[in-house]
C-alpha cells in the first residue's frame, strides 16, 4: 500500500512529531518503496537529508517564496500534488495545529474521510482503522475509513514514538506547485515569546493552577522548568485569572499533552483538566489537599505547599543535572 507522510517543519526545523508520523507511515507501507514523504517550505529541499533512516524511499519537496509562510490553501495544494504523483492510498499527518487546520481541506478535496488525532492506526481488511480518545478520555472510539481511493489520518503527537529503521536513503525530488494562485495569502506570522517546545510536543511539563496566586509566582515553575528543559503549562483557572497565557492551557478547552513527565502544582484535577493530560506517562501532583482528585491519577503525590515543595524540587534537580 502506498503511504505518503506530510512532514511538518517550522523555521527550517523538522518537528519531532513529524518523525513520529514518518515512523507510522513507514510501518503502514510495509516497504520503503511504498512510503514517501512530502516537505513544504521556503527551503524544503535542504531538509530532505534529515529524513534518512526512517524507512522511506522518496521525499517530495515543495519550495519557494510562496511556501515560506504556512497557508492552508498552498499547503493543501502542495501535498495534493505529492498525493497525485505518488498515487498515495494513505496520507499521514500530525494532529498539530497545522494538521488540524489543513488536513480536513485535503480530505475534502478527495471526498474522503479523515481519522483525526488517533493514538493507534492500522490497515486491515481493505480499510484504515484508528483509535481515538473521546469524552475527555473516558472512552475510545474505533474509527474506520473505507470505500475510498485515498484515506487520511492525523496522529496524536507524543504517543507513537519515532524510530529509525536504518534503511531508506530517501531520494529527494522537487515538485513544482503554483502557490501564488491561492485565494488567500499569509502576510505575516507573529510568534509567541516562548522558545520552549510547544506543550503538545514537550516531553517534560510543569503546570501551575489557581494556587499559583499570580503571574509573578509562575517564575518558580519557570526556574524549575529551565533546569530540566521542561515547558510550563497551566490550568484554565490560572489562565482565566490572568496568571498564564491561553497557549499554556492544558485541558479540554486547551491543549492535549502526552509528556513523559507531567508535574501538576496546585491543580485540583478537574475532569476538564485531566482530559488534556491524563495520558502523560508519569504524573506528579503537588497539592495541599490530600483528597484532591489529581491524586487519583498521579503516579507520585506530594501533599504539601507548592511554594515550599517546588524550590526544593528545583534545587534537587539542579544537583542531579550538575548545574
Ligand atoms: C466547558 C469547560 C471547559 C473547561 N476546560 C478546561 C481546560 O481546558 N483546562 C482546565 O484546566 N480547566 C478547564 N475547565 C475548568 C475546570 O472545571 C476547573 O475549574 C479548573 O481546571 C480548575 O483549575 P485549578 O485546578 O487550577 O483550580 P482549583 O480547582 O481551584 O484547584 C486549586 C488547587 O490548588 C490546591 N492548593 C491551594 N493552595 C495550594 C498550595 N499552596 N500548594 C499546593 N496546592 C495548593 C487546592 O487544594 C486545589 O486542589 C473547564 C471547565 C468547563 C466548564
Amino acid at each position: 500500500m502506498k503511504v505518503l507522510v506530510f512532514v511538518e517543519q517550522r523555521d527550517g526545523k523538522i518537528k519531532s512529531s513529524a518523525l513520529e508520523a514518518l515512523t507510522v507511515g513507514a510501518r503502514l507501507a510495509g516497504s520503503t518503496a511504498d512510503a514517501a514523504a512530502v516537505v513544504v517550505g521556503a527551503e524544503a529541499g535542504a531538509l530532505a537529508s534529515q529524513l534518512a533512516g526512517y524507512g522511506i524511499d522518496k521525499i517530495y519537496t515543495v519550495s519557494g517564496a510562496d511556501f515560506a509562510l504556512y497557508n492552508a490553501m498552498t499547503y493543501a495544494a502542495a501535498v495534493d500534488a505529492a498525493i497525485k504523483d505518488f498515487s498515495a492510498q494513505v496520507v499521514v499527518g500530525v494532529a498539530s495545529p497545522m494538521g488540524r487546520d489543513f488536513f480536513p481541506r485535503l480530505a475534502a478535496r478527495h471526498d474522503a474521510a479523515l481519522l483525526t488525532d488517533v493514538i493507534s492506526v492500522e490497515w486491515k481488511d481493505g480499510a484504515l482503522h484508528g483509535t481515538k480518545p473521546m469524552y475527555a478520555g473516558k472512552c475510545r472510539a474505533h474509527l474506520v475509513s473505507q470505500n475510498s481511493d485515498v484515506h487520511f489520518v492525523t496522529i496524536r503527537p507524543n504517543v507513537m514514538p519515532a524510530q529509525k529503521t536504518g534503511t531508506g536513503a530517501a531520494a529527494a525530488s522537487a515538485l513544482q506547485v503554483a502557490g501564488a494562485s491561492a485565494q488567500s495569502k499569509t502576510a505575516e506570522i507573529r510568534k509567541g515569546k516562548s522558545e520552549k517546545a510547544d506543550l503538545t510536543e514537550a516531553s517534560l511539563i510543569i503546570s501551575g493552577g489557581r494556587a499559583m496566586g499570580s503571574a509573578d509566582n509562575f517564575k518558580i515553575l519557570s526556574e524549575c522548568a529551565d533546569v530540566i528543559g521542561a515547558t510550563v503549562g497551566a490550568s484554565r483557572a490560572a489562565v482565566d485569572s490572568g496568571y498564564a497565557t491561553h497557549d499554556m492551557q492544558v485541558g479540554q478547552t486547551g491543549k492535549t499533552v502526552n509528556p513523559n513527565l507531567y508535574i501538576a502544582c496546585g491543580i485540583s484535577g478537574s475532569i476538564q483538566h485531566m482530559a488534556g493530560m491524563r495520558t502523560s506517562k508519569v504524573i506528579v501532583a503537588v497539592n495541599t489537599d490530600k483528597d484532591a482528585p489529581i491524586f487519583t491519577i498521579a503516579n507520585y503525590g506530594i501533599v504539601g505547599d507548592l511554594f515550599q515543595v517546588v524550590p526544593v524540587l528545583t534545587k534537587k534537580l539542579k544537583e542531579l543535572v550538575g548545574h
